[in-house]
Order: C-alpha cells, then sequence, then structure tokens
C-alpha cells in the first residue's frame, strides 16, 4: 500500500489547513467483509466522505471542501490535521444537522448502522443474545435511536436501490424481523447457496441466521481479491 500526496483542503468555517489521505495503490489482502456491508482492509483503507474540522468541530461533506489558500501549509500536515472518519456521535449530529435525503442520507446512516455495529461486531459469537443487546444499546433511547436509523435505511435501500435484496433482507434481519428478511429473499429469487458465489454465500448466511433467531451482525466469508 503506498499514499500518494494528501489533499490539502480549506475548513469552511475556521479556514484551518485539513489533510484528506490519497491512496496511491493498496490492495484488499487479509480484507475482511461483514454482513452489513462494512469492509475492514488494512492495505485498502477507506477515508471519510463525510467527517469534521480538527480544529473547530465543523461538519461537511469532503467534496464540498475548497483547496486550503494557505501558502505555508506543507504537503504533509501534523498527524492531528487528518480527516477521520466520524464516531457514532458526531454521525448522528451530521444527520440532524445536515437534513440529507436520497444517497447521501442513505450513505451517513449506513455508517451509522455500522458504527451501532462495531460496539458487537468483533466477539459477537462469543456472547449471549442478552449480552449482544446490552453492548448494542446503552438506554432505551438508545435503542430507539438505533430502530429509526435502521428503519430508515431499509425505506431508503428499496427507493434507491430497489435490486438490492440481499441488503434489504439484511435490515430486516438486523431488526428482528426475521419472517420479513426470508420473504424479501423469497420474492426476489435468492436461495444461498454456501458453496456458491461471495452474494451467494451471505444469502445462505442471512437465511441461517434468520433461522437461529440471530440479528446480529456477522462476518462474511472472503470476497474474491481485488487490487486497485
Ligand atoms: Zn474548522
Amino acid at each position: 500500500m503506498m499514499f500518494a500526496d494528501p489533499l490539502r483542503l480549506a475548513c469552511p468555517r475556521c479556514a484551518a489547513t485539513v489533510y484528506q489521505r490519497q491512496l496511491w495503490s493498496g490492495n484488499s489482502l487479509g480484507a475482511r467483509y461483514y454482513s452489513d456491508r462494512k469492509r475492514e482492509a488494512p492495505m485498502l483503507p477507506t477515508f471519510p466522505s463525510f467527517s469534521k474540522c480538527p480544529k473547530c468541530g465543523e461538519l461537511f461533506w469532503v467534496r464540498d471542501l475548497k483547496p486550503s489558500e494557505d501558502v505555508n501549509a506543507p504537503q504533509w500536515g501534523p498527524s492531528e490535521s487528518y480527516l477521520d472518519l466520524l464516531d457514532l456521535e458526531d454521525t448522528v449530529r451530521f444527520l440532524e444537522e445536515k437534513n440529507e435525503t436520497g444517497d447521501s442520507e442513505l450513505k451517513v446512516r449506513t455508517q451509522l448502522l455500522q458504527l451501532y455495529n462495531d460496539r458487537v461486531r468483533y466477539r459477537v459469537d462469543q456472547r449471549t443474545r442478552a449480552e449482544n443487546e446490552a453492548v448494542l444499546w446503552k438506554s432505551d433511547a438508545d435503542k430507539e435511536r438505533w430502530q429509526k436509523n435502521l428503519e430508515r435505511v431499509g425505506e431508503l435501500t428499496k427507493e434507491i436501490a430497489p435490486d438490492d435484496a440481499t441488503f434489504s433482507a439484511e435490515i430486516a434481519r438486523e431488526l428482528g424481523r426475521f419472517d420479513e428478511a426470508v420473504a424479501i429473499l423469497d420474492v426476489a429469487g435468492k436461495t444461498g447457496d454456501p458453496e456458491g458465489n461471495y452474494e451467494a454465500r451471505v444469502v445462505a448466511k442471512i437465511r441461517e441466521k434468520c433461522a437461529a433467531s440471530d440479528p446480529f451482525v456477522f462476518q462474511c466469508s472472503t470476497r474474491r481479491r481485488s487490487i486497485l
């Protein structure tokens, strides 16, 4: 993996120079894929499409930023001036402030559901259902926020990507609506195959989890290797 020169951008509020990392080359070696579409690839890191100014906290889409006008800003800034993925609370704040719709809303809300799943992701199979629920939701209000987000992701997916029955089924499953998840797959003719291609294996696993009334995120078997 090699990094290219980072982008030097300007915070729209405080004008601080903020840096967006850029990849020159990478690969998916050692990548892990999860049922909620999160990808963790040590050699193919993900850079944020929306973030916040490390200096003043302003939230923004990175695509909206203009180049930094600070002629003294070094090409490679100090580590604290690089843009990072937002954490859960900042992602909620982003949704509240920006009032996005359509694709943009789906993107932010998908990150939010992944951030919730991060709470259970890594030891999910070692905990009981009650233990997983206890780490997934910190309070009743938190659970309500989690649920509303998932429901909205489900609506948006049906609007924007009506053919993506696998993801729609996964959302229903994570909401604990197992019959609905299976029905979505049935209608789309997705029977699943544990020995089939990547998607067929994911579908088979979603069906297996539904049969076991298991709503938690799971790690998918490895996807074929891709090179960027
Ligand atoms: Zn700022």
